[in-house]
């Protein structure tokens, strides 16, 4: 019984045995070529022409836009720098009014004489973000054919009054009638703003002539001239800031204007508008 128990159990061992072998010898064989197709597929994917398309897409964003000097003005839109003389009045506040309103600034040439009387628009001026300008003392004295020191006898006493008021004197200078010589100019230490657009708003005095002469002769970059006295002046305001604004035009201060476009003021030097003429 024992002998015969274990040729059985002997013949079942060698039969578990070689089966086992067989089947062995038959899954190499047969899980072989996955691996190699496995890897063949791989292969191309590298090849697709996707990611040199990326690396030849990076070099675009160095061109990076230059930062605003004012977060709300837009260099790559039109802008003008509306200036007034002769105050600052009655009138002024109304025009302070207006500009607000529309979240608009300007830049006010201030007579000195005016300026002692008028003070507190001067005030309100700054601290709606609009610039002074110093538009001499009196008025009445032409800076041409004259002494230096006769030129800045016309413009310290207000840069003084001025320094009192606001803490600082005026950035700019506009002379009487635009009139000045080279005297006159190298005295200044600072630069001369003219204008491009003459509204001619002391002489019509009327505002629907003074909002038509604006419409027809606006352009990019351009210095308008009215006059903060009169009340018509300040009315062509009212109807014209809002039309500029509509026309897509930013009405920012001179100082905001020049460094929009790029331009550097500098003393000794007047500027009428603010076009890059390269
Ligand atoms: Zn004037």
């Amino acid at each position: 019984m024992n002998k015969r128990a274990l040729i059985f159990l002997l013949g079942v061992v060698c039969i578990v045995v070689s089966f086992v072998s067989v089947l062995a010898l038959m899954k190499p064989a047969n899980n072989e070529p996955i691996p190699v197709d496995e890897q063949s597929t791989p292969v191309f994917k590298p090849t697709t022409p996707e990611p040199t398309i990326e690396t030849t897409l990076t070099p675009e964003p160095t061109v990076s836009p230059s930062p605003a000097p004012n977060s709300s003005i837009d260099p790559t839109k039109p802008m003008i720098a509306l200036t007034f003389d002769d105050g600052p009045a009655k009138s002024t506040d109304r025009i302070l009014d207006i500009l607000e309103g529309y979240n608009a600034r300007a830049t006010f040439f201030v007579i000195g004489d005016m300026a002692m009387k008028n003070g507190q628009y001067i005030q309100r001026a700054v601290a709606l973000g609009c610039e002074i300008g110093n538009h001499t003392q009196t008025h009445k004295v032409a800076l041409k054919g004259i002494s230096a020191e006769e030129v800045m006898q016309q413009i310290d006493p207000l840069d003084e009054y001025l320094i009192e008021l606001i803490g600082r004197p005026a950035k700019y200078i506009r002379p009487p009638w635009g009139t000045f010589d080279k005297t006159a100019l190298d005295a200044f230490g600072r630069p001369v703003i003219l204008w491009s657009v003459d509204t001619r708003d002391w002489e019509t005095r009327n505002s629907e002539q003074i909002v038509e002469h604006i419409k027809t002769h606006v352009f990019d970059g351009a210095i308008l001239l009215m006059h903060d006295l009169y009340p018509e002046t300040a009315e062509a305001v009212g109807i014209i800031v809002p039309w500029l604004i509509d026309q897509g035009y930013q009405l920012v201060t001179v100082g905001e204007l020049f460094e929009a476009k790029g331009i550097e003021l500098l003393a000794g030097h007047a500027y009428r508008s603010a076009i890059v003429t390269d």
